[in-house]
């Protein structure tokens, strides 16, 4: 059964009306291509307003947006990774330099936070360095809220100015750079355990690593 389109007069196929429950044939009056056609048109006509109207939306519907890109990425791994490259080859000299002066300014900003971040990458680079077998991505602010910023080898308070993250199982002997082989500890604890195993009055905590 075809159905003729007001707009451009051409007889279409059911399916090339987009569906409207209301009607009595259960389809819009204009074909898609048609109402497409208009929907471009007023974009085009009344930039503004379409720019604001897809902000609203996109708002409203961020989360969705989020899961969607995350979705198509997963479904088109290979090919996304390939353009992903391509776009980053090409744009790699205006980027770098962007980059850096943004890091600059962030750093001048708010040096504490670029201490933070200086002190995190510092311990990753030397998992890699160390092919730790796990290498998971965390920060040390993120170890003090969980252990409730106490240094699990004295037990004693410890502060932005004397944490650091003690691993249970020492990378150097091939422990994991993981949440479940690190904690809280205070620099100098840190330093006087050295790679020694855990004094046994410490032990591991639940779940840790052997
Ligand atoms: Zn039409
Ligand atoms: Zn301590």
């Amino acid at each position: 059964m075809k159905k003729r389109c007001p707009k451009c007069l051409q007889p279409k196929n059911l399916d090339e009306f987009y569906p409207r429950k209301q009607a009595k044939d259960g389809r819009r009056s204009r074909c898609i291509a048609c109402e497409i056609e208009d929907v471009l048109a007023y974009q085009a006509r009344y930039p503004e307003q379409t720019a604001r109207g897809k902000r609203r939306w996109y708002d409203a519907n961020a989360d969705d947006v989020r899961q969607r890109r995350r979705d198509r990425y997963w479904a088109n791994r290979e090919a996304e990774l390939a353009y992903n490259a391509a776009y980053d080859e090409k744009n790699r000299v205006e980027r770098r330099r962007k980059n850096t002066t943004r890091m600059r300014r962030i750093r001048k900003i708010n040096p504490e936070q670029s201490h933070r971040w200086d002190r995190t990458h510092k311990v990753t680079r030397r998992a890699l360095l160390l092919n730790a077998p796990v290498i998971e991505h965390f920060t040390l602010q993120e170890i003090a809220a969980r252990d409730q910023w106490r240094c699990h080898l004295c037990q004693e308070l410890v502060t932005r100015q004397t944490w650091s993250m003690d691993h249970l199982v020492p990378l150097s002997l091939g422990g994991e750079h993981s949440r479940a082989n690190v904690a809280l500890a205070h620099q100098l604890c840190n330093v006087k355990r050295g790679r020694r195993p855990l004094p046994p009055e410490v032990g591991l905590p639940e779940g840790g690593v052997a």
